[in-house]
């Protein structure tokens, strides 16, 4: 680099002080050799300037100093002056200006000079006017060249670090203070009087129980720092301090020595208001216990995942819903508590909701600790961190297995209902008691009405019922009311046909609404049937009356000839005496015994016609009553044949007539005695037990007994298995007996008898029904 402007000394100029220059000044010499080797030893350079030519003798340590070999250098202040830094060299032509000038003992300045490279150092040039003319005008002046560059770089150095390290500590976030050994504060950074609220003026010097504000902190502190501080230890502990206007704020003090525990390079103490931060991690960790307290109090199982869709937190409910405590929860993920291909679905569903961060509704199952396999409906959505990273999933879950059983239930239920209703072939209609319109009705009664099922849909009960509307409406309160469940009516078809049909009513509930549900049923064949059978029934009745009255009469009218028969042969004996022969006499036996046995054919025929008949209104009759006496009238026969008749004393009180029943056993025990076996006296017994038509009476005898083959044969009327020469009598008696049992509504057989102490005989078996409740009492009577 060029200078634009080198230095220009003007030795004449000062006039002020008169240069004292010796003779033979200008003559350019050399210093001694010694004094050049003690110099050029100590690495300064030498020169002498003879201020009047301006040359210059400069040594050769001087020389190579700036690079150059010896005798490169021009010996003249020339050389010397374009070598000077341009910014340097006013100033240092004053500082030389003033030395000639005699103002200044000795010429000093350091500046900067450019070597032979183009480097730029530094010189601390130092000398002095050596000789004077007798004006006292300067003729030489000697000095020396000191390199100062590297100490100057040293200074540089230092002064940049201690503005980097001012730099620091202003704009530190954390206070920094030094103190001595008394704990006195050296220095402090401005964030120390921010913290404090302290100008930096009166802490400097102060003791650092200034900004401790309570003394037994600031000793307590003290007590257990300074032994560590000085063991070369870090303290390192939070601590109450205070304010200029009175403020406790909580501080982080982190301490330490200077140098090795040195007390005399004093201790740094860096000082950090923590107290907002203390105040902010408080209210996290008591929002944090907030939010546990309300998680573990909501009754709703909440759950909450990781990205990776591993359980790291759960509430109490979900514990108790699940049957596991959390901590055994943790880490696992879906696929421990789900079917697999529930689980799949389920983490499928969670990668859509942490990409679109959407809050999901789902259903799915989960597997409890017992096993059993649970509906839940799951409510998730993500939650992030500061910056909006998705850092995991909280779900919450509700069960809802009941009402999953419940709408299956529901769904089976209308199903059923379809079935039922819908799908049955019976007809159905849902009618509006109110309003008496149809609400719906099924396919069967679409076909059966011949109405398309809108159409029917659309109709009321008067279009279809026959009664008038004021009955039906009557007929409606009657089925709204369940006074009556069951009708009869006559429905019109859309043909214009009208049919009998039996309904059924039950009140239904649909949507809080009273409807009665009708079940439709065509009885009008039925109807008809009836109809048919009762003209028919009436017709039988008539022509039985007659037939009872043609029987009752004939018989009595029959009579009357036979008495006539049997008087004309007794006047016929008696007049004819002893006229008659023996052959006559047997002829008019003969004719007596059939008149007689006609009479009694008539008799038996008549009593046959009499059972029911003239009934009279069924009153209760104890069996034990009448078979005593049945067996009054039977007391000849019975003794005649030496019978024994044993009747069980606790025959029941039946509901009948007491001349029919007597006149039943008279007969059953009657023919009991009468078909005795010749070998042996007859034994009837007489017993009743419980039957499931009411009573079963069993009449058991020893004789001569009934063959299989004749057993309904013998119920007959006139049916005989003897001769009137073996046995006497009609055949009519079994018919009454008959007759008379199934007109107190039960029946008879002959039955094989079981093989006991009686042998052979007969078993005849009849029942009766009980005695009706609100029948009279027996001794009523
Ligand atoms: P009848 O005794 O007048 O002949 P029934 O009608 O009483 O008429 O009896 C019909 C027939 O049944 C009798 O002729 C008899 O052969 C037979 N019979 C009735 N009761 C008995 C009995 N206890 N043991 C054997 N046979 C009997």
């Amino acid at each position: 680099m060029a200078i634009s402007c080198p230095v220009r000394f003007r030795p004449n100029l000062p006039k002020t002080r008169p240069l004292r220059f010796k003779s033979g000044a200008s003559r350019r010499r050399p210093p001694t050799p010694h004094l050049q080797l003690v110099i050029d030893a100590v690495g300064d350079g030498l020169w002498d300037w003879n201020i009047q030519t301006g040359a210059v003798w400069f040594s050769p340590r001087w020389q190579s100093m700036l690079g150059f070999a010896p005798g490169e250098v021009e010996p003249h202040v020339r050389f010397w002056e374009t070598r000077v830094h341009p910014d340097d060299q006013a100033m240092v032509q004053a500082v030389v200006q003033a030395h000639l000038d005699g103002l200044t003992p000795a010429y000093q300045c350091e500046h900067r000079v450019r070597a032979k490279n183009g480097d730029w150092l530094w010189m601390l040039d130092r000398g002095r006017v050596v000789e004077w003319d007798a004006a006292g005008k300067p003729l030489r002046m000697i000095g020396t060249h000191t390199d100062t560059t590297a100490r100057k770089q040293a200074e540089a150095e230092l002064r940049e670090s201690r503005l980097q390290l001012n730099a620091i500590l202003d704009n530190a976030p954390v206070g920094v203070v030094l103190v001595d050994a008394q704990r006195r504060i050296l220095r402090a950074n401005d964030a120390i009087a921010k913290i404090f609220l302290r100008p930096l003026d009166g802490l400097i010097g102060a003791s650092s129980r200034l900004i401790y504000g309570d003394d037994a902190i600031y000793e307590d502190v003290g007590r257990r720092a300074y032994p560590i501080l000085e063991a070369g230890g870090i303290f390192d502990e939070e601590s109450m301090m205070r304010r200029s206007d009175g403020a406790n704020i909580r501080c982080r003090l982190i301490g330490r020595s200077v140098r090795g525990g040195d007390p005399a390079l004093g201790f740094i103490w860096v000082i950090e208001d923590v107290t907002v931060r203390r105040r902010a991690e408080q209210a996290l960790s008591d929002r944090a216990g907030f939010q546990r307290v309300l998680l573990d109090t909501v009754p709703v199982p909440i759950f909450v995942q990781d990205v990776l869709g591993h359980y790291v937190d759960a509430n109490s409910a979900f514990e108790r819903w699940m049957g596991i405590d959390r901590q055994s929860l943790f880490g696992k993920t879906v696929f421990d508590l789900a079917p697999p291909d529930l689980a799949e679905i389920d983490e499928a569903a969670d990668r859509a909701l942490l990409a679109d961060q959407q809050p999901q509704s789902y259903e799915t199952q989960l597997r409890c600790a017992d096993g059993t396999l649970r509906d839940v409906l799951f409510s998730k959505a993500v939650y992030c961190r500061v910056g909006g990273k998705p850092a995991g999933i909280v779900g919450a879950l509700m069960d809802i297995s009941e009402r999953k059983h419940a709408e299956q239930a529901l769904l089976e239920r209308q199903q059923l209902f379809e079935q039922i209703f819908v799908a049955s072939c019976a007809i159905k209609l849902l009618v509006d008691p109110e309003s008496g319109r149809i609400v719906d009705a099924n396919p069967a009664a679409a076909a059966f009405y011949g109405y398309p099922l809108d159409r029917l849909r659309d109709l009321r009960i008067c279009d279809i019922n026959t009664l008038s509307e004021q009955e039906i409406a009557e007929e409606m309160r009657n089925a709204k009311t369940e006074r009556r469940k069951h009708f009869q009516f006559r429905h019109r078809l859309a043909s214009g046909a009208v049919r009998d049909v039996e309904v059924y009513s039950s009140k239904v509930m649909v949507h809080g609404r009273l409807l009665l549900l009708s079940l439709v049923h065509d009885i009008t064949e039925r109807c008809l049937a009836e109809q048919k059978l009762q003209r028919k029934t009436r017709e039988l009745e008539r022509s039985n009356a007659e037939l009872e009255a043609f029987a009752y009469v004939a018989s009595h009218d029959l009579r009357q000839p036979l008495r006539v028969i049997n008087s004309y042969l007794t006047l016929l004996e008696r007049s004819m005496g002893d006229d008659l022969d023996a052959e006559a006499r047997e002829c008019v036996d003969f004719a007596r015994d059939g008149a007689q046995r006609m009479d009694r054919l008539i008799v038996d025929l008549l009593e046959y016609s009499r059972v029911g008949r003239k009934a009279k209104p069924f009153r209760p009759v104890p069996l034990n009553e009448v078979v005593d006496l049945a067996l009054f009238n039977l007391e000849v026969a019975i003794q005649d044949a030496g019978a024994v008749v044993v009747v069980a004393k606790d025959l029941p009180t039946v509901s009948g007539d007491d001349n029919e029943l007597m006149r039943l056993f008279q007969n059953l025990i009657g023919n009991a005695v009468k078909y005795r076996a010749p070998d042996r006296a007859p034994v009837v017994r007489v017993t009743a037990i419980p039957h499931a038509d009411g009573w079963r009476i069993d009449v058991r005898d020893n004789g001569i007994g009934i063959s299989f083959d004749d057993r309904e044969r013998v119920f007959g009327i006139f049916q005989r298995l003897h001769r009137r020469d073996e046995y006497e009598g009609t055949g009519v008696g079994l018919a009454v007996c008959k007759k008379i049992v199934e007109h107190h509504g039960g029946h008879i057989w002959v039955e094989e008898p079981p093989r006991d102490d009686l042998p052979g005989g007969s078993l005849f078996r009849l029942t009766l029904p009980t005695l009706v409740v609100d029948a009279q009492p027996a001794d009523g009577a």
